[in-house]
């Protein structure tokens, strides 16, 4: 592990300073924190930050110059990530078309979906969703049942989705569909782009414990999509999720410790100038204690990412190592999101729009989103078991 920074990556951390604290706009400036991805006019708003981003040249940055990207190491797009942090800027809005689909049709994509794609997920034009989950597969993911029958040189689709975040406004959707119900579970299954305006789409918004609703239940009557939308091969659509998955456990954890560490510095802060009892939170042992051991497991979240980066650095993809990143992170999430509680007290519970809400009620907000840490991208006790019988190659039961 390199731990040290070379002198052009130093200069390009001065560089991307001088940048943010030039660019990033007053209304979002802060907005990184427990912000919403729900609202309409915000997500117009997050759709333009990112264009903003992409025209200076810092959207895609480790992708590769033929795909439009920077060419720079992920080395880079992790620094960038620690400003935008630091600068308390929010982060491009296409996450799930960054980090997950983009990777994932570089390595499997044909030509014409790379051309027709990339660029556009670079520039926020296509806003993209994740259709895998259904109400009978969640951990269970092969389990699925949304069936695609091929029709000429088309499949049509049928089936129910669920939790699929920003449905409500993604323009596509990389789905996972069933194309064989005769074949083994994890076989039969393909991976295919869906144009989410397309006829016999039904998204439904689901109201989440933030009050707010960012995920959707997807409805797919006759949806019929063009047999060249299948990423990979026909029926071989696991292998191709996979990919997909260990982006979404390992670079995209790397990106969501990033914001738990923003989040971490601004309950210091909190604490610091919170009073109870008669004097400052932050003078409080126990408070002071549990403080202190966030930081330390903060610190810990950074150095297993810098372990998996470099992995990748050396030519290696995303393991199944990665789920320890997103194990720990959410738990760490979710303590983190308690002692903000406790600093606070009975005021905690107060959401926007109150006056007497703390910090505009954004912690209020960060602790109800808490409770999905531990679900998304791999349920806790899933990861545990990933870890347990592919990692330390404990016996399966
Ligand atoms: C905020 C948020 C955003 C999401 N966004 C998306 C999205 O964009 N796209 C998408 O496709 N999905 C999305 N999901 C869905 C997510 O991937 C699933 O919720 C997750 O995989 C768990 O599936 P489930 O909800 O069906 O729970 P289940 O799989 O039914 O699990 C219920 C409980 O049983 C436990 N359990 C299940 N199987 C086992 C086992 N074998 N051993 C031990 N314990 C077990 C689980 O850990 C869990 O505690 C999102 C979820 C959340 C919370």
């Amino acid at each position: 592990m390199e731990f040290d920074f070379t002198e052009t990556q130093q200069s390009f951390r001065l560089e991307v300073l001088a940048w943010l604290a030039a660019n990033v706009p007053a209304e979002l400036r802060g907005r990184g924190f427990a912000s919403s991805r729900a609202d309409l006019e915000a997500v117009r708003r997050l759709r333009d930050w990112q264009r903003t981003l992409y025209k200076a040249g810092y959207v895609g940055m480790d992708w590769p110059t033929e795909y439009g990207g920077r060419g720079a190491s992920l080395v880079e797009q992790v620094m960038f990530y620690e400003e935008m942090s630091r600068a308390q800027a929010p982060q491009p809005l296409n996450r799930s078309g960054l980090s997950m689909l983009g990777p994932t049709l570089m390595k499997h994509g044909t030509a014409a979906q790379k051309g027709r794609h990339l660029d556009r997920i670079l520039t926020a034009e296509e806003i993209w969703c994740q259709g895998f989950s259904e109400p009978n597969a969640g951990s269970d993911l092969a389990n699925l049942q949304t069936r695609a029958v091929l029709d000429g040189d088309w499949y049509v689709l049928n089936g129910q989705k669920v939790w699929t975040s920003m449905a409500h406004v993604a323009d596509w959707g990389f789905f996972l569909v069933r194309t064989d119900p005769a074949a083994a579970k994890h076989k039969g299954i393909t991976f295919l782009l869906l144009d989410m305006r397309s006829p016999g789409v039904t998204i439904r918004p689901l109201r989440q414990i933030t009050g707010e609703a960012e995920f959707n239940e997807v409805f797919l009557d006759n949806v019929r999509v063009p047999a060249a939308n299948v990423v990979g091969k026909v029926n071989e659509g696991w292998g191709v999720a996979i990919t997909t998955l260990s982006y979404e456990r390992d670079v995209l954890t790397m990106i969501r410790h990033i914001s738990l560490r923003t989040a971490l510095e601004r309950l210091i802060a909190l604490a610091k100038r919170t009073r109870r009892n008669g004097q400052l939170a932050s003078a409080e042992p126990v408070i002071r204690q549990k403080l202190a051991g966030l930081m330390v497991a903060e610190r810990c979240l950074q150095l297993n990412g810098y372990r998996s980066l470099t992995k990748i650095l050396k030519g290696g993809a995303p393991g199944p190592e990665g789920s320890t990143s997103k194990l720990f992170w959410s738990q760490v999430d979710q303590d983190l999101a308690e002692i903000a509680t406790e600093v606070i007290g009975p005021y905690s519970q107060i959401a926007a729009g109150s006056p007497w809400a703390v910090d505009e009620g954004q912690w209020e907000f960060y602790c109800c989103l808490a409770r999905g840490s531990g679900i998304r991208a791999g349920t806790t006790e899933i990861l545990r078991n990933i870890l347990g019988e592919r990692v330390l190659g404990l016996p399966k039961d």
